[in-house]
């Protein structure tokens, strides 16, 4: 039995396993991609060598030192292995094609970051459309350009940072849209007077609008997508100005031509594991809609099982990070390798700096507030469950007569597909929140359920279970 058992090997889990190694706590670490890294520390692809990392940048620089602690401590480190589910204090895990194994552990970290946050709109499924992520990990590990004309929309922090980025490495990226409003003076004199020791993420913020005029990437500010038009892909794309809700107002919409539509309406936190353990949730929007409820010390409601970083809420990789090196005390406190006092005098300044980017964060998001025009672009004949090709028309009809998720997915199969509802559940509860009236907020999300994560049959079936008249346990024969 381990002490701690880490799900995810981004910055929140790197930190997370390094500081409980660190009070001397046995610690395995699961992370299902070939690397550690998560999104901002994403690693390059296998064959890339780093001839000078002083010229990678200070996300890259920031990421090996976390890489080279993890390294240097004793943490197991499990890549390529998913976690598949979560009871009590067993992980269900599966490395690669091999068979599922239970791993045991006192206490559960759940780190698994979050996702893009998908927006359903006519042609969104079409080749060329992709994500703000999914392009930047095509930039970031592989050196790869997603398109020769791209179209970047989005909003947020990082509506500047994806487009400066995908330019910086010889994309062509003809515009930028942002569906909230320009900044004003005075709300770069709040943030800088009310939220103070937050210069780098001005600074970055700074260097990556400079980029963009540099560059001369038109950056157009309450502009929305509407439609991706094309045959077999992308070809056009309309947008219009958005109102303060972000509704594309009629009569302002423009075509352009383009074979990229990069999207980044901001991310939603992956919480399959912890609604599948139990834990309570809450709803913010801003956080990214469902997300845990967490105590001072990153503890769930589940007794067991902490939560931390992005999948807690999407606050980025600095309060990601403060947070794992909380609950990692918290727990070394919890099982008596340290004193609560110990515990309390060494995560002070990790406490400190949760308060100073909270206070920049709750400013930015008033100017970057989620507009709920973003789930109302789709129209009868567009797929919202792109997995099970469920359209807007069929979930319509079917919520006429009832506002419960969990029904409409047992009649339609929304959500049902290898994606489990990661891009069509908020979508879903948004239709469900605009026929009945009632908040999104007050819309339970459909149970999340075993396993989180696509597997092959064979990988989890028990094979001491024999039926000759049903089936035998042949893994050649067997139709996965
Ligand atoms: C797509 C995307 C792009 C971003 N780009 C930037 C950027 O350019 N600049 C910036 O400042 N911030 C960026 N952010 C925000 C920043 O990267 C995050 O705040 C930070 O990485 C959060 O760290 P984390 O450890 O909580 O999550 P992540 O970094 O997302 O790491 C979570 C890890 O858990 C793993 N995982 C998830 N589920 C399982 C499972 N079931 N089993 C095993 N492993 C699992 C994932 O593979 C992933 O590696 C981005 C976020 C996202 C989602």
């Amino acid at each position: 039995v381990w002490d701690v058992a880490i799900v995810g090997g981004g910055p929140a889990g790197m930190a997370a396993s390094v500081e409980a190694a660190r009070h001397g706590l046995s610690v395995i670490m699961f992370e299902e991609r070939v690397a550690l890294g998560g999104q901002i520390y994403k690693q390059f692809g296998p064959g890339f060598v780093v001839k000078d990392p002083s010229a990678m940048g200070r996300d890259y620089r920031d990421g090996q030192k976390l890489l080279g602690a993890v390294q240097e401590s004793k943490v197991m480190v499990r890549t390529n292995t998913s976690v598949l589910s979560i009871y009590a204090d067993e992980l269900v895990v599966v490395s690669g094609d091999q068979k599922a194994e239970t791993i045991r552990a006192r206490r559960i970290i759940l780190a698994p970051g979050a996702h893009d946050r998908p927006v359903v709109f006519p042609g969104w499924t079409l080749p060329g459309v992709i994500t703000a992520g999914g392009a930047q990990t095509m930039v970031k590990t592989q050196r790869v350009v997603p398109g020769e004309r791209i179209l970047f929309a989005g909003s947020g922090p990082l509506a500047l940072a994806f487009p400066a980025q995908l330019r910086k490495y010889g994309a062509n990226v003809i515009a930028a849209l942002e569906a909230g409003p320009a900044p004003r003076l005075n709300d770069l004199f709040h943030l800088a007077v009310k939220a103070p020791r937050n210069f780098s993420v001005l600074r970055d913020a700074l260097t990556y609008r400079l980029a963009l005029l540099r560059f001369r990437v038109p950056l157009h500010y309450r502009r929305i997508i509407v439609r991706a038009e094309g045959e077999d892909r992308v070809e056009m794309v309309v947008h219009a100005k958005a109102d303060a809700d972000w509704h594309p107002i009629p009569g302002t919409e423009e075509r352009v031509a383009v074979d990229t539509l990069c999207i980044g309406y901001g991310f939603f936190p992956s919480t399959e594991l912890m609604r599948l353990a139990g834990c309570e949730m809450e709803y913010d929007e801003n956080l990214g809609g469902s997300v845990v409820r967490l105590d001072e010390w990153m503890r769930t409601t589940v007794p067991n099982v902490c939560a931390v970083g992005d999948g807690a809420g999407v606050e980025g990789s600095i309060v990601a990070i403060a947070q794992a090196q909380i609950a990692a005390v918290g727990i070394a406190a919890d099982l008596g390798f340290i004193g609560l006092d110990q515990a309390e005098s060494i995560s002070r300044p990790w406490r400190d700096k949760l308060r100073v980017k909270r206070a920049f964060a709750k400013i930015l998001q008033r100017m970057h507030n989620v507009g709920s025009g973003v789930y109302e672009l789709d129209e009868p004949d567009t797929i919202v469950c792109r997995c099970e090709g469920v359209r807007s028309r069929e979930l319509q009809d079917i919520i006429e007569s009832t506002s419960d998720i969990p029904v409409i997915k047992g009649f339609t199969r929304a959500g049902m597909g290898l994606c489990q509802g990661r891009n069509c559940q908020h979508h879903v509860a948004a239709m469900i929140s605009r026929h009945y009236s009632i908040p999104v907020a007050a819309i339970p999300l459909a149970t999340a359920r075993f396993p989180v994560r696509p597997v092959f049959l064979r990988q989890v079936a028990d094979d001491s279970v024999e039926s000759k008249k049903y089936f035998v346990p042949d893994a050649e024969s067997a139709d996965d």
